[in-house]
């Protein structure tokens, strides 16, 4: 969808431009993070580096999240897990079937947002949409 892609070095520059320190631990988990295409959970990243232990584990994907390396999606069934993205306000697609995501970047919600600052004086400070379906590759495929 888009040329750019997230490595560790940028990932891990970035995080240090912005004072973090960079941990091998820490690594290894941005490593890990790099290498899924399709939305992981945290515990699927514990598993993957037990070494890094579970603590340091959600503390490194919280901070990814908070620099938009990834965002939080809810998988269809309400489960939270993430995505690796490209930083910038972004939705995603989800297939139940398989986990194939799409991110798209136009976002319906915003005017709701502002509609509902103006009536209630709200700071607001995000929100989350995904749309789940099924591919067209599992959507062809009886279950
Ligand atoms: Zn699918
Ligand atoms: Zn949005």
């Amino acid at each position: 969808m888009s040329g750019t892609q997230l490595s560790t070095e940028s990932i891990v520059q970035t995080l240090s431009s912005h004072g973090h320190r960079i941990t091998t631990p820490r690594r290894a988990v941005i490593d890990a993070v790099l290498g899924h295409e399709r939305p992981f959970t945290a515990e699927q990243i514990v598993a993957e580096v037990p070494a890094a232990g579970r603590a340091t584990v959600y503390r490194t994907l919280e901070l990814l999240a908070s620099l938009d390396f990834c965002n939080r999606i809810l998988q269809p069934g309400g489960h939270p897990a993430y995505v690796t993205g490209e930083p910038g306000h972004r939705h995603h697609l989800v297939c139940s079937g398989c986990g194939t995501t799409v991110s798209f970047t136009a976002c319906p919600v915003d005017q709701i947002v502002d509609d509902l600052r103006a009536e209630t004086h709200f700071r607001i400070d995000g929100h989350h949409l995904e749309v789940f379906g099924a591919c067209p590759d599992c959507a062809s495929t009886p279950n």
